[in-house]
């Protein structure tokens, strides 16, 4: 493929959002939406000669999760899982590179702890934005269409900032939108329930530590995190405190060295051979690896609550086994004469079926996230594979058009690869897929194999396949 340079020209004509801003050049490649996958694809390709992207984000500028930025919390991938060192650990964007660009390296060579604090990742991340020049924020994506004659993407949106609406063409698209607020369906409208989930935490915190009770849903990380985070200030704020789970107990995340290549490239190949059903059923029984805590926060958690014991900590109850089942809002018309303000919880026992109610002044919502198809794409259905529930039928190049070649998606659920798809470690090899699919070249060295077991035995093993016997 040859990567011709293409002179950009800005066209600015007046409409009903003020100024139009048409950009006529053709680009390889627009990418929606900066998110540390995509900006880790902004990093590699910053590198290849005549390679024309730009990337697009709706946010003024790059915050990660920003509800989350919990003061001392760290990522559960290590440093290496940066934007480029798994695909090419001599790249000026790795995370060791920013160190030395900081004079810090030495620092952090003492330190020697590979777990980053969420807010240094961001810090990094932050750094990286600030050196590439195709970036652009307060860019709202709001239609993408497909132009046959100049066979190209029409990406367009507005302007947030001048309020303007904007054009790219591009021939190809990656989209990185990351994952929505998963809101139990007791919480409707959803919004409300957007609202108090966990990725609005740190906003929200000063007025959760008014209430005389929070209780918080959900026995993840993020829970976990917030549990904690709520936990420490609660002598001082003097507010009562629940954490609660559906699941059986409080589990720490598996991270055993033999289960952890099931997040890698091999293992991505195979699951996306699986059939449907199958992948069903492996994905839920994979909860132990991507639901739960790390074990140390959960053995902080302990700490703290033993030596507790004899302070003044207000009343804290951890409850496994309960199921949100339903919410109601409690107001002045319902409230009893001591209740704290604010929600009616009702769960079921998932174990002894006894169904409970307990009222609250704050709720954390630390139900995860869920990928849905960007209503941006609509456009372009036409062009794409998507299953009976509208979700994208990706190939195992992460493409979901139907040529296989021209629209990438990044972190679209775990129904195509499994759990690689949202893991930071993995990031560096699909990108570097991606860019192999988009330049035509390899341009960053993908490893054949990962793993040490084989999830399917190959003809190398001598393992001979003698037909399915067993149903999948
Ligand atoms: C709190 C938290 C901690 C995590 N920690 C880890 C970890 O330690 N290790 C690990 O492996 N994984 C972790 N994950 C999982 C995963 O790696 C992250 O969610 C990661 O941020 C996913 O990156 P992304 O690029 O897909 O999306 P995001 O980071 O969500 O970024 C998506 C971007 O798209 C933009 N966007 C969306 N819609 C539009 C639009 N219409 N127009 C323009 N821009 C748009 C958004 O503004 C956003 O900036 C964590 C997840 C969470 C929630």
């Amino acid at each position: 493929m040859i990567l011709i340079p293409i002179c950009i020209r800005f066209l600015f004509t007046p409409s009903s959002k003020g100024q139009r801003m048409y950009n006529d050049a053709i680009y390889d490649f627009v990418a929606v939406g900066v998110g540390p996958f995509n900006l880790g694809l902004a990093c590699l390709s910053s590198a290849v000669t005549d390679l024309r992207c730009v990337f697009l984000d709706r946010e003024e500028e790059f915050n990660w999760h920003p509800g989350m930025l919990i003061e001392g919390v760290t990522l559960q991938s290590p440093f290496l899982a940066d934007l480029v060192s798994m695909a090419d650990p001599t790249n000026p964007f790795s995370y060791l590179n920013y160190r030395k660009q900081q004079g810090s390296l030495f620092n952090f060579f003492v330190r020697e702890n590979f777990y980053l604090e969420r807010q240094e990742y961001n810090r990094y991340c932050r750094w990286a934005v600030s050196r590439l020049d195709n970036i652009r924020f307060n860019h709202q994506i709001e239609q993408v269409v497909y132009d046959p004659d100049q066979r190209v993407y029409r990406v367009t949106g507005t302007e947030t900032k001048q309020n303007k609406s904007f054009s790219f063409l591009a021939k190809k698209l990656v989209v990185g939108v990351g994952m929505k607020p998963r809101v139990p369906d007791c919480f409707r409208p959803a919004s409300r329930g957007i609202e108090l989930h966990s990725s609005r935490y740190l906003k929200n915190k000063p007025e959760l530590q008014k209430q005389k009770k929070i209780t918080v849903i959900g026995g993840g990380q993020s829970g976990a995190e917030i549990f904690y985070d709520l936990l420490k200030d609660s002598e001082k704020f003097g507010y009562q405190l629940d954490w609660v789970t559906r699941a059986p107990r409080f589990f720490q995340m598996e991270t055993a060295k033999l289960t952890l290549e099931i997040l890698c490239g091999d293992y991505g190949t195979y699951f996306h051979g699986l059939d449907k059903p199958t992948k069903q059923k492996i994905i839920e029984e994979q909860k132990s690896v991507y639901c739960g805590a790390n074990q140390s926060l959960l053995d902080e958690i302990y700490d703290f609550l033993d030596a507790s014991r004899h302070s003044n900590l207000p009343q804290v109850q951890l409850m496994p086994c309960m199921n949100l089942i339903n919410v109601k809002q409690n107001n002045s018309d319902n409230k009893s004469a001591d209740s704290t303000n604010g929600y009616f919880l009702q769960f079921a026992h998932t174990q002894t079926g006894e169904r409970y109610q307990t009222d609250t002044g704050g709720v954390v919502l630390s139900s995860g996230h869920l990928y849905e198809v960007p209503s941006f794409m609509e456009g372009v259905f036409d062009r794409i594979e998507r299953d009976e529930q509208g979700k994208y039928l990706q190939k195992e190049n992460w493409s979901v058009d139907i040529h296989g070649r021209e629209i990438f998606i990044q972190n679209a659920g775990f129904e195509s690869h499994g759990l690689i798809n949202q893991d930071l470690g993995m990031s560096c090899y699909r990108n570097s897929r991606i860019l192999r699919e988009i330049t035509g070249q390899d341009i960053y060295s993908i490893e054949n194999r990962f793993a040490f077991q084989s999830f399917e035995p190959g003809k190398e093993s001598g393992w001979n396949p003698m037909g399915s016997g067993v149903p999948r």
